[in-house]
């Protein structure tokens, strides 16, 4: 590894953010949420660090069998199910967990022979209106799969569109409860939002993605939480320039001097993953100090301003977020989310677990 720029994963962090998990959610098992790669930061190094978790969940199949390959033994839940039905007689072979969420699902699974049961998420929609079966034909499809001989341990799950916003969890929580009643199956609902701020829903599984990669769901601050941040973006400045007042930096020119500046180029760009349209402004961290990013971000690189750092110079670290500059301000600035930023670093920025 040459290119200065790569992401630090903390596995530490990552162990430290599930025990306040587990402290939330005491009476709970816990389903760590490891699709898109693991929220970037890599779905081996974060299986392996979190051996504490009682499940896994991806969403693409390759992942799972990728996973029990590398000899996980664990529930592992394809959180979209199945796409096709010659995945089927591969995930029973293999053990993996499909949430169930369609009619043509459900179909599938009823003509297909498989060679072990298959245990299933059955997936209610109670008012996201993304998947699911509604309520009134889903306590049907509950009963069916109770019954068919393909099928072994049935739990019932929800996800909530709200439960870090205002709006809160209460509507669909009580069509949940509703819809559930009587049955005497599992139970999942919350997502990190939840386990943050709503205990009534914590039941048999919880479901924690962004909170145990130390960023937020909601409005309070991760590091306010507890959390720990599990990723730092690392890189190094690989020039520094001198501007004179009336000259231009970056593509298009965005930004002109009006006093003597010293931009810093930073190794790392969109092609990265570093979001292209974060504004002049946006923080940076140089050699341990806050500076501003200046101008455009190109495919590769970034400039930054070292009006207050004179000691920065070429090779002074610099870290995009992470430990001292949290993802999600980065995130403010550019107008999207932590979870965006952590799921876009690129294939080509090499992840290195401590
Ligand atoms: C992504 C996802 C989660 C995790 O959500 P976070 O907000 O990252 O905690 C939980 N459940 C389902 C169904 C999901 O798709």
């Amino acid at each position: 590894m040459y290119r200065p720029l790569f992401a630090r994963i903390d596995t530490a962090a990552l162990q430290h953010n599930l025990r306040q998990v587990r402290a939330l959610a005491p009476a709970s098992k816990v389903l760590a949420v490891l699709k898109a790669d693991a929220y970037g930061h890599g779905v081996q190094t974060v299986a392996s660090a979190l051996q504490e978790a009682d499940a896994l969940g991806v969403l693409e199949l390759e992942q799972a069998l990728a996973l029990r390959a590398a000899g996980e033994r664990r529930p592992i839940v394809l959180m979209e199910g199945y796409f096709t039905a010659d995945e089927l007689p591969l995930l029973a072979e293999h053990q993996l967990t499909p949430v169930i969420h369609s009619t043509q699902q459900l179909a599938w699974l009823q003509q297909a022979w498989l060679p072990l049961r298959l245990d299933v998420w059955v997936k209610l929609n109670s008012g996201m209106n993304r998947l699911g079966f509604p309520p009134g034909p889903y306590r049907e499809v509950v009963q069916q799969l109770s019954r068919w001989p393909q099928v072994g341990r049935v739990t019932l799950m929800s996800h909530f569109a709200t439960a870090d916003e205002t709006d809160g969890v209460a509507a669909q929580l009580v069509t949940f409860l509703m819809e559930t009643e009587g049955m005497q199956l599992p139970v999942s609902l919350a997502n990190s939002a939840a386990i943050l701020a709503h205990p009534d829903t914590h039941a048999d599984w919880v479901r924690p993605g962004i909170m145990l990669y130390g960023a937020r769901s909601g409005a309070a601050s991760a590091a306010s939480q507890g959390l720990r941040p599990v990723m730092s973006l690392l890189s190094r400045l690989i020039a520094v320039q001198h501007v004179e007042p009336g000259g231009s930096i970056g593509y298009g020119a965005t930004v002109v001097a009006e006093y003597p500046m010293r931009i810093g180029v930073v190794a790392c760009g969109y092609a990265d993953g570093y979001p292209r349209h974060a504004p002049t402004g946006t923080p940076v961290l140089v050699g341990g100090r806050r500076c501003q990013l200046v101008g455009r971000v190109s495919m590769d690189m970034l400039t930054v301003d070292l009006s207050g750092c004179p000691d920065a110079d070429v090779g002074t670290e610099v870290e995009l977020w992470g430990t001292q500059l949290p993802v999600d301000e980065v995130a403010v600035a550019a107008g999207t989310l932590g979870y965006e930023l952590l799921t876009a670093v690129s294939a080509r920025v090499p992840r290195c677990p401590v």
